[in-house]
Formats: structure tokens, sequence, C-alpha cells
């Protein structure tokens, strides 16, 4: 069997027997090719020969969503919504377009983040199956079963289903606006804090995730790192291998139950709303990402004691006891429980070393990726070290931990205090 990694997106549909035990499954076909539009018919006639379609789309697409709209209309009656450019859709703006939407058994959203987030919930409140058109390769969110929605200036996120199918038009997407590219490109990057912070969970959380699933997103980072200098005049090639990277990362929660969330994802939930400058999330992930990379080596290099604090209480106080660390009375209303488990500090010191090394590599490819990010703004004459202030920042480590959606390494060091402490 091909190994993961090794899997075109649009190959990875079905059961897949891995060597790790597990069946990891995928319930999204794919298609990704240039003028892939043109198999949107079929496609449609095999989900749904006629009737109703709840159409969504965004006011500032007008030219590339006329072209799936006058597809849909030979063939079926549309009902359709365009959400307005640069607003952020919340729970209720998407609620509200089922208002006159009983009729419709398909809904199929064309268009980036905000759209197919949107699309994929009206699917799942409705039941009904959705088809996406992805208008530019810059979210990791398209493939999973939940949508990011604005609440009272908070970013929550919801249960919402994963597309039936997924189209992926490369000649649709080639002209898709710098900031969409640069945005994909920085969340793909941003990657490299989640492997961090992954392999962090395995460690102090005993969490687990195959090697497989592992590698196939090392292998996506690491292709699109390749291409980094020719994504800023866009060819086929290029886009096409961020689209793949892209679709690839984004289908690891379809493949084993796990989103690729790391500390960038969610500071940059937090910038986008503490910054008044108008950015798209891709590029705080990339600015913050090299940032959050610098507070981890810093960590990782500092005493050795906090590394080895897991976050549940018991084993830290029996940690602490069996390492004869005087920090031991700030945990006195700790009850010391004897425990089974055999601590093996000797594993935990290779694996800090582990992790001390890829922080150190994944900072050099964070530092690398800068030039070719920059390339692709330079068009429009931004200043990214302007960007992000220190208090932005600042900011940013501080509150995210509060809607951190899972482990990260920047949640712990929080919890321990350590960032209090280098502030
Ligand atoms: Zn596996």
């Amino acid at each position: 069997m091909q190994s993961l990694k090794e899997l075109k997106a649009d190959q990875l549909f079905g059961e897949h027997n891995c060597n790790c035990g597990a069946k990891h499954q995928t319930k999204t076909k794919i298609v990704l090719s240039e003028n892939a539009l043109v198999k949107l018919p079929e496609i449609i006639s095999q989900i749904l020969p006629m009737g109703n379609i709840l159409y969504v789309t965004a006011e500032d697409l007008e030219k590339k969503s006329k072209e799936t709209e006058r597809i849909l209309f030979k063939t079926h009656i549309l009902n359709i919504h365009k959400l307005p450019a640069n607003v952020r859709p919340s729970i209720l703006d998407a609620t509200k377009i089922l208002e006159n939407a009983e009729e419709c058994k398909l809904v199929v959203g064309m268009g980036s983040g905000k759209v197919c987030d949107v699309a994929k919930y009206l699917g799942f409140i409705k039941n009904v199956p959705v088809v996406l058109i992805i208008s530019a390769p810059s979210s990791l969110n398209y493939l999973t079963d939940v949508s990011k929605f604005y609440n009272s200036g908070l970013v929550k996120y919801y249960v919402s289903k994963v597309p039936d199918v997924l189209i992926a038009d490369l000649s649709l997407m080639l002209n898709c606006p710098k900031n969409k590219i640069a945005g994909g490109f920085g969340k793909v990057m941003g990657c490299l804090v989640s492997l961090i912070d992954y392999k962090a969970a395995a460690v102090l959380q005993d969490t687990y995730l195959c090697e497989n699933i592992l590698e196939l997103i090392k292998d996506s980072v690491e292709k699109v790192f390749d291409v980094r200098e020719k994504l800023s005049g866009v060819s086929l090639y290029s886009l096409e291998i961020l689209t793949e990277s892209v679709l690839k990362i984004s289908l690891v929660k379809q493949l084993c139950g796990k989103n690729i969330y790391g500390a960038q994802n969610d500071a940059a939930d937090i910038l986008e709303l503490v910054t008044k400058e108008k950015r798209q999330s891709g590029e705080l992930v990339f600015l913050i990402f090299l940032k959050i990379l610098k507070l981890y080596g810093m960590f990782l290099n500092s005493e050795l004691t906090p590394l080895l604090m897991p976050p549940d209480y018991v084993k830290r106080v029996r940690m602490l006891q069996d390492l004869r660390c005087n920090l031991i009375e700030n945990l006195n209303t700790v009850q010391y429980v004897k425990q089974d488990r055999e601590l093996n500090i000797h594993k935990l010191n290779e694996y800090k070393n582990e992790l001390i090394k890829e922080v150190s590599l994944a900072q050099s490819k964070g530092e690398a990726s800068l030039a070719g990010f920059k390339r692709i703004y330079s068009d429009k004459g931004y200043s990214i070290q302007n960007y992000l202030t220190s208090s932005d920042f600042k900011t940013a480590v501080f509150l995210s931990p509060v809607i951190a959606k899972g482990f990260t390494l920047l949640s712990f060091m929080t919890e321990l205090g350590y960032i209090e402490k280098i502030f």
C-alpha cells in the first residue's frame, strides 16, 4: 500500500488500512485539476438530479461565481445567497439564509473560507449534501466538520459537516487575490508550530497521532516550503502544490479525528479580533508563528523543571518529588498520590532534546519562508515588519490559551506561569 503522504489529495477518498493498526477514512470526493468545473454538471446530477439548490457565494466573487451559477441554473432552481464582502458572518447571519430554503435539498458553496464555513454549516443543519467549489487555496478548514463564526466579538467554532464533494479548479483559482495565496502559504507554514505542539502533547498528555499522518503533514509543509519563491508570480505548478497541501492538511481531521490546530491558529484568531487593521488570518498566522517558535525555543532551553511538569497536578507533584525540586511548596495544596506508572526521566529528557532540535529547525524554515512571503506582497508595498506590534503579540499570547482548542505548548507555558515571567 502507498503511504498516505504519497497519495494525492483526490486519492485519499475512502478507507486506508494503515500500518499503525487504524483504519483512516475520508468522506469527501476531491476533484483537483485545471478546468475541474466542467465536471460540475455530472457531479450535481449524481447527487440531486433535479430540484432546488441553496447556492452560497460572496459578493466580491461576482465573475467567478457567475460561471458556476450559469452551470447550475441550466438544470436546477437556485436559491442564491451572496455574503457581503469583508464581513465576518455570525451564526445568526448563517441561520437567516435558511429562512426561505426549506425546498433546497443540496447546498453548493462557491468561495473561500468564509463561504465554505457557512455552506458546511447549512448542510449540517438541513442534513443535506454539500458541494464546495473553492476559489482560493487559503483555508485549512475546507474539509473539516467545524465552521468558524464570529459572535459578539468572539471567534466560535460550531459543528458542521464535511463536504461530500470539493472541487478545486486550478484555472479558476489562478487569478485569485494575492492575499489569499499568502494566507494559504502562511497557514501551511504555520503547521510547523502545530507539529511541535503535537509532539509536546504526546509527551505531556499521553496523546497519540499516527506517524503516517504526521508524515503527511510534514511532507505537505515541505512541498510548499520548496515552492515558496514561485508563489509570488503564481504559476499553475506552484498553485497546484499549494492547493494539494492545503487540502491534504485539511483532510487530517477526517483521517484521524484530530484537528491540525496549533498555538499559531489560536493566537491568530485573537489577533484578528484585537488588531484594528484588516488582515487575512493567514498573514497573522505567518507573522505570529515565527514569534511563537522563539518563545518555545526560550522555554525549552530554560531550566529543566517546567518541561517535566505535566498538566496533571498529581503527576506534577510526583515528578517534582522525584526531582527533589524545591518548587514543591508551591503545590502544597495538592495531595501526593502514589501512581503505578514509573517515571522515565531519561525518556523525557530525550523528548526535550528532540523538541529543541525541531523548534530550531522550524525556526530556520520560518525565517527562510519570510522572504517568499514578502515577495507575494511586494507589489502592494506592505511592510510586514510593521504588521505585528509587540503589544499585539503579547495580547494574543495571553488570551489565546483561553480559546485554545487543544493542547499547545503555549497553553502549557501559560498554565505554568512561564509566560507571565518572561513578559
Ligand atoms: Zn495510521
